[in-house]
C-alpha cells in the first residue's frame, strides 16, 4: 500500500470493499446509510453535498448549519446540479407551506430553525447536521434542544453528520439513532481519541527528570503487555535514549536494513519499545498501543499525524463486541521540556475540546506562558482581540491576540465616555462595529451639543503632511525601531495617512528589512488594519506623533451575531450597507470608552432603532452578560 493518507472506516459489517473506492460516501449515502464523517482542521467537509444531491427530488432533505454564510456556500454547492435549483429551500423565504406538499432540500441555522417550530407532521427522510462542532459552540443549548426533537420526531432517520472532533457524548447519541451508521475519519487525532486514548502530560526541567518521567510510565504501561514506540523530537533526544535506555528492551530504527525486524515487531509483541527519530510515515507502523513523544516533533499538524501509528488498534464502536475491546485502552504520554511547552496552547486547547483533565501543573506553566505572551504584545502595542471586544471575553487558548489591556488603553481626554456624540461613519466593519470619525458630544445633563472640529482638523493634517513630503528630503523610510512610533503612508501621488504598526515579524536581517510586510492600522482616515511593506513608510515628525487619532471605533456594546458565531460573516455586512450610509452621520449614546474604542447602546436611524432592525432581519442578538463583560473589563485598567 502507498497511499499515506489516513482513513478509517468503521460500520456494523466489514467495510473492506469501501476501501479502495476514491469516494467513500457517494455509495453509502446513497443507499440510505448514515455517515459520519470527521477531518481535518482545513478540510472543508462536504464530501456529503454530491451524492446527497442526487437524492433531493425524491424526498425529504433538512441541512442545518452553523451560520448564515455556510448555509450560502453550501447552497451554491447544491445548485450546482442542473435542475435543481427549484427544489432547495430556505427557511427565512416565506415558503414553509411547501414542507408539506414536496420534496427537496432545506437549508437552516439553528437560530432559523428554533424560531420556526417545526410542524409535526413533516417527515424528513435525512438530516444533516454540517460541521457538528460549530453547530454545538455557536447553536449551544438552543442546537440541543433541537437536536432532541429532531431524534424524537423521527425514529432512525439517515443521519448525515459532520465535524473537526470526535465530540464524544454527542456523536454516541447520534449513532445511537441513526440508520446503518458508518464512522469515517480522516484526521489521525481525533481517531485516537475516538478509540478512548488515553493522553498524560509531564512537563520536565532537565533531562534527567525527563528520562525518570519515562521510566515511571513504562513501569505503570509495560511494553511487555503493549506495543509502544517513542518519537523523538530531534537528534540528540534519539542519541540520549539510545544511550540511557537498556540495549535489549528496544528496537531501533535506522534505515531499510531494520525493516525486516520492524515488521516482526508490528505482527508481535516483543516486549521491545521501537524508538524512531521522528514521525515516520513511509514505515506504514499502524500497530502501536502505547505512544511516547519525548518534547514535541516542529509543527503541531506533525504531532497531529503522528497518531496514525494507533490506526490498527483502534476498537471498532460500532460492533457490539464494543465492551470487551474497550479493556485494552490506547495510551499517550507527552513530555514537554522548555522549549516544546511552546506548543502548550495548543495542548491544552485540544484537551479541552475532549474534556481530558488538565492537572494543576499543566495550567500553571500554561498561564505563566500566556502571561509573558501577553507582555510581549502589550509592550508591542498588538491590537486587542476583536472576540474580547465584542463578547468581552476569548476563550481559545491559541488566540494570536492581544487580551490584557494596558495604560494606554485608558481612555483619554478627546474621547467621551458617557452622554451622547455624534459621529460620521467611515466604514462599517461588522453589523455592531464601525469606523467613525466625532462630530459633536453632549453630557446627558445639557441639551446643547458641543461641535468637535475633527473633520477639520483631519483636512489641515493632510494638507500639512502634503506639503511636508513634498520635499524629497523628507521622505525617510523607519527603521525596524522607529516602528514602535507613529509612521506616515503614502496613499497615492499626493495624500499621506498616519498609521501605527501592529505587527512586526520579529528577527530580520537589515538587508531584508524594505522589503519586510508588516501590518498597520489607521489613525485618521479608518480604523482599518492593512499589510503594507516597510519601505511604503515614511518616518513622522513628533509634532505629527502627539496629535490623538482622529478616527475611532464604535461598538454597539452587547450586540453579538444573530446565530451566536463567534465573528459576523460577511454577508451580514452587506445586510447592513441597505441601514446605513457610508460617511452618514449618526446619533448615540455612550456607555463607556477606551483610548480608542468607544461603546454605545443604541444607533439613531432615520425609520427605526438600528438595534432593532438588527434584531428583524436576524442579524444581531442582544447579550446583556457581554455588555456586563464589557463594562468591566473597561472599568478594570488602571488609570
Ligand atoms: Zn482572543
Amino acid at each position: 500500500m502507498n497511499d499515506h493518507t489516513f482513513r478509517l472506516v468503521h460500520g456494523r459489517q466489514q467495510l473492506q470493499s469501501l476501501g479502495c473506492s476514491k469516494d467513500l460516501l457517494t455509495k453509502p449515502i446513497f443507499a440510505g446509510a448514515s455517515v459520519l464523517l470527521i477531518d481535518e482542521a482545513k478540510a472543508k467537509l462536504d464530501d456529503y453535498v454530491k451524492p446527497l444531491r442526487q437524492k433531493i427530488e425524491t424526498q425529504l432533505i433538512l441541512v442545518l448549519v452553523a451560520t448564515r454564510q455556510r448555509l450560502h456556500e453550501l447552497r451554491a454547492q447544491f445548485e450546482k446540479e442542473p435542475g435543481s435549483r427549484q427544489d432547495i429551500f430556505e427557511f427565512e423565504h416565506d415558503e414553509t407551506q411547501l414542507l408539506f406538499r414536496r420534496n427537496g432540500l432545506w437549508l437552516a441555522t439553528t437560530a432559523q430553525l428554533v424560531e420556526l417550530q417545526l410542524p409535526k407532521d413533516v417527515h424528513f427522510s435525512t438530516i444533516v447536521f454540517d460541521e457538528l462542532e460549530k453547530l454545538q459552540a455557536y447553536g449551544g443549548s438552543c442546537f440541543q434542544t433541537l437536536k432532541l426533537e429532531l431524534l424524537q420526531m423521527y425514529s432512525r432517520p439517515q443521519l448525515v453528520v459532520t465535524s473537526r472532533l470526535w465530540l464524544a457524548a454527542q456523536m454516541k447519541e447520534l449513532l445511537q439513532h441513526a440508520q446503518q451508521p458508518l464512522v469515517l475519519i480522516k484526521e489521525p487525532l481525533e481517531a485516537a481519541v475516538y478509540g478512548g486514548l488515553q493522553l498524560k502530560v509531564e512537563l520536565g526541567e532537565t533531562l534527567t527528570e525527563q528520562l525518570q518521567q519515562l521510566m515511571d510510565y513504562l513501569v505503570l504501561q509495560s511494553p511487555k503487555r503493549q506495543r509502544t514506540l517513542i518519537y523523538c523530537s530531534g537528534d540528540s533526544d534519539f542519541q540520549l535514549l539510545q544511550q540511557r535506555l537498556p540495549k535489549d528492551n528496544y528496537l531501533l530504527h535506522r534505515a531499510r536494513q531494520d525493516m525486516g525486524r520492524l515488521e516482526l515487531w508490528q505482527q508481535q509483541l516483543t516486549g521491545k519499545v521501537l524508538l524512531l527519530r521522528n514521525h515516520s510515515p513511509e514505515l506504514l507502523v499502524d500497530n502501536v498501543q502505547s505512544l511516547i513523544h519525548f518534547n514535541m516533533p516542529a509543527t503541531w499538524s506533525q504531532f497531529r499525524k503522528s497518531f496514525a501509528v494507533l490506526k490498527n488498534q483502534i476498537p471498532n464502536m460500532l460492533l457490539d463486541t464494543m465492551e470487551q475491546q474497550q479493556e485494552q485502552k490506547l495510551h499517550s504520554l507527552i513530555l514537554l521540556n522548555k522549549q516544546s511547552q511552546r506548543m502548550l496552547p495548543q495542548l491544552i486547547e485540544f484537551m479541552q475540546q475532549h474534556g481530558q483533565p488538565i492537572n494543576e501543573l499543566l495550567s500553571t506553566a500554561h498561564a505563566q506562558l500566556q502571561a509573558t505572551r501577553e507582555a510581549t504584545l502589550v509592550s508591542r502595542q498588538c491590537v486587542i482581540c476583536p472576540m474580547l471586544l465584542l463578547n468581552g471575553r476569548c476563550l481559545k487558548p491559541t488566540c494570536q491576540y492581544r487580551h490584557t489591556l494596558s495604560v494606554r488603553d485608558a481612555n483619554c481626554a478627546t474621547v467621551p465616555t458617557a452622554g451622547y456624540m455624534r459621529f460620521q461613519l467611515l466604514k462599517i466593519c461588522t453589523p455592531s462595529h464601525f469606523a467613525a470619525r466625532l462630530l459633536a458630544h453632549r453630557s446627558s445633563m445639557e441639551s446643547t451639543w458641543h461641535t468637535l472640529a475633527m473633520q477639520q482638523q483631519y483636512e489641515d493634517l493632510q494638507q500639512e503632511l502634503s506639503n511636508y513630503y513634498a520635499m524629497p528630503e523628507h521622505r525617510v523610510v523607519p527603521t525596524i525601531e522607529q516602528l514602535q512610533q507613529i509612521c506616515v503612508r503614502q496613499m497615492d501621488s499626493n495624500s499621506y495617512e498616519r498609521v501605527c504598526a501592529t505587527f512586526v515579524p520579529a528577527a530580520v536581517t537589515p538587508t531584508a528589512a524594505n522589503d519586510l510586510t508588516v501590518r498597520i492600522k489607521h489613525l485618521d482616515l479608518s480604523t482599518v488594519i492593512y499589510h503594507a511593506k516597510l519601505s511604503e513608510l515614511l518616518v513622522c515628525p513628533q509634532a505629527w506623533q502627539q496629535i490623538k487619532p482622529m478616527a475611532l471605533d464604535v461598538r454597539l456594546i452587547g450586540w453579538l451575531p444573530y446565530n451566536g458565531e463567534e465573528i459576523w460573516q460577511s454577508s451580514d455586512i452587506a445586510a447592513i450597507a441597505e441601514l446605513l450610509q457610508h460617511n452618514g452621520s449618526y446619533e448615540c449614546s455612550v456607555v463607556a470608552a477606551l483610548a480608542q474604542t468607544i461603546f454605545v447602546d443604541e444607533l439613531q436611524v432615520e425609520t427605526a432603532s438600528y438595534t432593532e432592525q438588527l434584531h428583524r432581519q436576524k442579524l444581531g442578538r442582544f447579550d446583556a452578560k457581554a455588555k456586563q463583560r464589557l463594562e468591566q473589563l473597561v472599568n478594570a485598567i488602571d488609570k
